[in-house]
């Protein structure tokens, strides 16, 4: 076990593990995770789809940029794709009809259809809930589990040190190297330190004496019910086109509901709210007629927003060695194969590529303004 490396990575959900895995070409990389599980925390409790159209332009372009990755990954990756396509269909009742323009203006390949092939796709539809929809034909579910595991192996390979158990809790710069003091009692070394702690990002920050850049984490809470007598299957995602709701198959004969809330909190291991299922439930019965007996399985996650809801990708200026990648909202999955990439190229200093263009404005010293 060695306890000196070229950078330090803090946090191994899907930020840090693509970025391990991008730098541990060239880089003596060491990962350290305060869970007895990487992906303990918001990796492990997304709802697993890539939406070109989702989020601002910057995160577009690192979304468009990791497509490929998921439907040919290389072969080291996985031999199989990792993306299954699943269009999604958004509904649009009246006082959402602005919503739906909004979509469908934006030029992206959002097209409106008629409620007869929601009914034909969506048989538990209910007429009259919705006056016009559209379709979105381009996402795909991610296999994130798959995706993860890839890229804590290829850094394992390169070399790279995964340190489960080892929550950063004491950073200072002493001579040129961070100084990481871990709950396992390990110190670990290096000249650079990437924040990657996701909702702890802003905590991590203060314990190496720098100021928070205002992250918010967010609740979202998801639960998975049985649409029997529904065969749900080849179902595409359905959501409100204001995003005040979705279903998703999951699992193939489950549904995945959610009533896309957005309650900020301080970071934990954030647990589902009963009332927060209960709305989603309820505004997806106002749409579909699916009979909810139980409940089967609900979960919670915390979606970390900056405070302009874009990404948080750089140096700290106010301390030599410190990078920040953070911000990753509700897009930080389907931007992680790019976003690692890029991650890596700034902190190696190396050429970003094609996703260089969103560099200044991801910087997070905007919030110290
Ligand atoms: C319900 C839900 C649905 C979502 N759906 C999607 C989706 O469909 N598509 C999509 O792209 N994204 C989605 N997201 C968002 C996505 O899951 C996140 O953007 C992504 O997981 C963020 O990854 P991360 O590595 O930054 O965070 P995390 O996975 O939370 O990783 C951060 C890690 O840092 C560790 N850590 C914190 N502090 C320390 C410390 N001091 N020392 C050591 N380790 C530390 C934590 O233990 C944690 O494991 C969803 C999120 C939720 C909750």
């Amino acid at each position: 076990m060695s306890t000196h490396f070229d950078v330090l990575i803090i946090g191994a959900g899907m930020v840090g593990a693509t970025t391990a895995a991008a730098l541990s070409t060239t880089h003596r990389v060491g990962l350290v995770e305060a869970e007895e599980q990487a992906g303990y925390h918001t990796t492990g409790r997304s709802a697993a789809i890539w939406i070109h159209n989702y989020g601002p332009h910057e995160v577009r372009v690192l979304t468009g940029l990791s497509r490929d990755v998921y439907l040919n990954p290389p072969p080291d990756i996985s031999p199989v794709p990792l993306g299954t396509a699943r269009p999604i269909i958004y509904l649009a009742p009246e006082d959402q009809i602005p919503f739906l323009d909004g979509l469908i203006g934006q030029d992206l390949g959002i097209t409106e259809i008629p409620l007869a092939d929601v009914k034909s796709q969506v048989s538990a539809y209910i007429e009259g809930y919705a006056v016009r929809a559209a379709l979105e034909p381009t996402s795909f579910d991610m296999d994130v589990a798959a995706l993860h595991q890839a890229y804590l192996r290829r850094t394992r390979q390169n070399g790279g040190q995964l340190m489960l158990r080892s929550r950063a809790g004491k950073i200072t710069r002493q001579s040129g190297n961070w100084h990481v003091e871990t709950s396992g009692g390990t110190i670990v070394t290096a000249p650079i330190v990437v924040n990657a702690a996701g909702a702890w990002g802003d905590e991590v920050a203060q314990i190496a004496g720098l100021a928070p850049i205002g992250l918010v984490p967010c609740r979202r809470t998801a639960a998975i019910i049985d649409p029997a007598p529904y065969d749900v299957t080849n179902w595409p995602l359905v959501q409100a086109a204001d995003h005040s709701w979705y279903i998703r198959p999951e699992a193939r004969a489950k549904l995945m509901v959610t009533p896309c809330d957005e309650t900020p909190m301080h970071p934990h291991d954030v647990q589902p709210d009963e009332l927060d299922v209960a709305i989603g439930i309820d505004r997806m019965q106002q749409a579909l007629n699916i009979p909810v007996r139980r409940v089967e399985h609900a979960w919670a996650g915390l979606r970390t927003f900056t405070p302009d809801r874009n990404l948080a990708f750089g140096f700290d200026t106010a301390a030599p060695g410190f990078f920040w990648c953070v911000g990753q909202g509700g897009y930080g999955i389907q931007t992680a194969p790019a976003a690692g990439q890029l991650t890596a190229a700034m902190v190696a200093n190396r050429d970003p590529g094609p996703a260089g263009v969103i560099i200044p404005a991801i910087n997070p010293m905007r919030f110290r303004k």
